[in-house]
């Protein structure tokens, strides 16, 4: 049996490794444009042991894009909390179609987590962190089992907790790529118009920032695009980016 003392040491030890690592690999490839820092991230430092987290919302497609050009196959995880907006589902369809992404994997809560505290479906209202804990938190840490590394589409302009995000950081025993941390939304709407991206469905409706339907409101621009999401409470993260879990 290994003792919560031994296992707490463990763990630090992990996180004091992965952080100069994440400092190295920062070093290394920090002046890296972002295809280059994903082709680095996925054929030479994790090859075969990293994966790539998109929402599908209204900036993803210059991840996945990237994605796509580096490789189609790379495992894709798309958190299925059951609470998405009906565009966004035929979004990401569209989007596989339109890269050719081969392994997207959605991915949804446990059962018998929601049965104990979401049956009726509104623990959103009642204990958001409880709800994006059991349908975002704890499966995306099943997802990445057996991953090293995972990729992700937050930009430090976007503010709050990313504005100091590092193009490699360290999280819950994993390493974190942010290839597209220094981008603005500038370019992010270059990109997409010069690689011809087709754009999430909602935006047009007013949306700039796409997550569950009960937690997202319109509104929201260039820094604030954020602030439409968990509207009139406190929380501006879902968790996941809140390691270690
Ligand atoms: S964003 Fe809202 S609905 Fe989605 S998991 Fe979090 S609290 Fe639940």
């Amino acid at each position: 049996m290994v003792r919560p003392a031994a296992n707490q040491a463990h763990n630090q030890d992990l996180a004091l490794r992965q952080r100069e690592r994440a400092r190295l690999l920062a070093l290394r490839y920090g002046s890296y444009n972002s295809r280059d820092i994903l082709a680095a991230a996925v054929n030479d430092i994790f090859p075969g042991r990293i994966a790539v987290v998109s929402s599908f919302g209204t900036e993803s497609a210059v991840l996945l894009d990237l994605v796509a050009q580096v490789d189609c196959a790379i495992p894709v995880v798309f958190l299925e909390t059951g609470k998405h907006f009906p565009e966004t589902l035929a979004y990401r369809d569209n989007l596989i179609a339109h890269l050719g992404l081969t392994d997207v994997r959605s991915v949804a809560p446990a059962a018998e987590d929601l049965a104990w505290a979401d049956a009726d479906g509104t623990l959103w209202k009642r204990n958001p962190d409880l709800c994006c804990r059991l349908r975002k938190v704890l499966p995306l840490e099943r997802a990445l089992s057996g991953f090293s590394a995972w990729v992700n589409g937050r930009k430090r302009f976007q503010g709050g907790l990313r504005g100091q995000i590092q193009v490699f950081e360290a999280s819950g025993g994993r390493i974190k790529v942010n290839p597209l941390a220094a981008w603005d939304p500038q370019q992010i709407s270059t990109t997409f118009a010069e690689r011809r991206l087709p754009p999430h469905p909602l935006e047009a409706a007013g949306y700039a920032s796409i997550g569950c339907a009960p937690c997202t409101f319109k509104g929201g621009d260039g820094e604030g695009a954020r602030s439409g999401r968990w509207q009139g409470r406190e929380k501006t993260e879902c968790g996941i980016h809140q390691a270690p879990w």
